[in-house]
């Protein structure tokens, strides 16, 4: 049985649901990075550098982590526009923060 779950997104319509933290949501300009959760590909799930920070330091989903991430739910194409926006070209580690 495949229990797909859906949402009723205001631009998209009646389309999978998939999650991601309140800071993506409600950040608009700078991008702040995109982790993609990969343990459960039929689960999206998204988080920021700074979710990944705190996950690394928790080392699993932890009621800290949870609290932290504030995580919101939104469609599978409200998932990609948000990965699209946060998503750095670049690799995670890179030491090149030229602003300051
Ligand atoms: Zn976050
Ligand atoms: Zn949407």
């Amino acid at each position: 049985m495949n229990e797909e779950i859906e949402i009723d997104c205001p631009q998209h319509g009646r389309v999978a649901l998939a999650t991601v933290c309140g800071h993506l949501v409600r950040n608009h300009g700078v991008p702040l990075g995109f982790i993609e959760n990969s343990d459960e590909p039929d689960d999206k799930q998204g988080w920021c550098y700074a979710c990944e920070f705190v996950y690394l330091q928790e080392e699993d989903k932890t009621d800290r982590f949870i609290a932290f991430t504030d995580y919101a739910v939104v469609c599978v194409h409200c998932y990609d526009q948000i990965k699209a926006h946060h998503q750095f070209d670049g690799p995670m580690t890179s030491a090149g923060e030229s602003e300051g």
